[in-house]
């Protein structure tokens, strides 16, 4: 008898989107001739970057020929990406990562979801409330969330809240914990971390012997020269973290798929007799060499374009757009009387949801009134209750649009 793995079965059964989706869909039933904005989801609009095209072009014409033909690649990734990555993204930090460590993928999510397997189902957890449902639900799947309470919080989870009254800043918990997820910049709040408060992380996970899982996804978006891009420009942190990188919301690669993990040399963990320790970055290669087979070739060169100068500067372009999206939905948004967090340093807002209204509340209110999309932040963890996420990820025209109809419909 085949039996399942009942850990699946804890799994709360509609993914937020998913709910988000059916609501929206109810809503056109009753209302066939409303065009509906969506600000709720997160994925990118913009076509990918000349630079890009091109490197794609060229690597469909390799593929094309008997020489440049190539059909498995190294299991880590191809060589030229990753000095590409270590000579781009961490040298000018002053960041000296090998290529060695450097794991090229299919994008973060797998890898953020996949991480867990390196460390025993038992150990414990921290995550930060709200916070991007990969982190838990890949713990749910293997055992190590526990129960779950009616109010969708985990028994063997320690949340650290990430509310208005602190700040948005992550408190280090009062017990000691073995793995962490961080975020930052964040999703769905768009609040960043300083090098002070991260460092304080570092310092926790080498006194605790914990290993934190540093989710850099949105990196690219800090404009903020004093904020961090990565966790190792602190000290001390190659002994503790592993850091996922996407180029996903850099270049709009949700639909190439490409990112990378680092897993530096140095990091260890014990193992259950606590007499030896052992690194885990050949115990990832282990894993990735047999469960994964590597990214396409023409992703992987789509991917080193984006370090060409052109590339550089086409993709800063992009998330220029995306930016100025945030700075126009901030400002008339705090001018409409909201009070509106991120959307400086990261492409999403954290906006408080007015008169105590809850999360889903709000959003039903705001696609009845000016059909226009959000996603309740309660969906991202119990802390983001009050909230909504709104992305600054839509065309132009369909965010001044959006933003007009908000006025109209609280005028109204
Ligand atoms: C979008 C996103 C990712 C990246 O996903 P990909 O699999 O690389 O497309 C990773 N982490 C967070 C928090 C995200 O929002």
């Amino acid at each position: 008898m085949a039996l399942i793995n009942e850990h699946y079965l804890k799994l709360t059964k509609n993914y937020l989107f998913a709910d988000i989706a059916k609501k929206v869909n109810a809503y056109q039933v009753s209302h066939h001739n409303a065009r509906v904005i969506s600000l709720g989801i997160g994925d990118v609009t913009q076509p990918l970057c000349p630079a890009v095209i091109e490197a794609m072009h060229r690597a469909v014409g390799d593929m094309a020929t008997q020489e440049r033909f190539h059909g498995y690649g190294p299991e880590q990734g191809y060589p030229w990406l990753r000095e590409a990555i270590v000579k781009n993204d961490f040298l000018p930090r002053g960041i000296h990562i090998s290529p060695e460590e450097v794991f090229v993928n299919d994008g973060a999510k797998s890898d953020t979801g996949n991480i867990g397997d390196l460390l025993r189902w038992d150990n414990s957890m921290a995550v930060t409330d709200p916070i991007y449902p990969v982190y838990i639900d890949s713990n749910v799947m293997n055992g190590r969330a526990g129960t779950v309470n009616e109010r969708g919080e985990w028994s063997n989870v320690t949340y650290i809240p990430c509310t208005e009254e602190n700040g948005f800043v992550p408190q280090i918990p009062d017990h000691r914990v073995d793995m962490i997820y961080l975020c930052y910049p964040n999703n769905p709040t768009g609040t960043v971390i300083t090098k002070d408060e991260l460092r304080k992380w570092v310092i926790f996970a080498l006194k605790n012997d914990a290993v934190i899982f540093y989710d850099a996804a949105y990196q690219a978006y800090i404009q903020d020269d004093s904020i961090p891009h990565s966790i190792y420009e602190i000290k001390g942190a190659r002994k503790v973290a592993i850091e996922f990188h996407s180029y996903s919301k850099t270049a709009g690669f949700t639909g190439v798929r490409c990112g990378y993990t680092v897993v530096p040399k140095e990091l260890t963990a014990s193992t259950m007799d606590g007499l030896q320790r052992l690194a885990l970055n050949p115990l990832w290669h282990r894993r990735q060499s047999t469960k994964f087979n590597g990214t396409s070739y023409i992703s992987q060169r789509a991917a080193e374009a984006i370090y060409t100068p052109e590339g550089k500067e086409q993709v800063k372009e992009a998330i220029g757009y995306y930016m100025s999206n945030a700075r126009l939905m901030k400002d008339t948004l705090c001018q409409l009387g909201f009070t509106v967090y991120g959307g400086e340093n990261a492409p999403y807002l954290w906006v408080k949801t007015p008169h105590g209204t809850s999360s889903w509340g709000f959003f039903e209110k705001m696609l009845y009134g000016a059909q226009v999309v959000c996603t309740p932040g309660v969906g991202f963890g119990p802390s983001g209750e009050g909230f909504v996420r709104l992305t600054s990820f839509s065309q132009r025209r369909d965010c001044e649009e959006a933003l007009h109809r908000i006025r109209a419909w609280l005028h109204d």
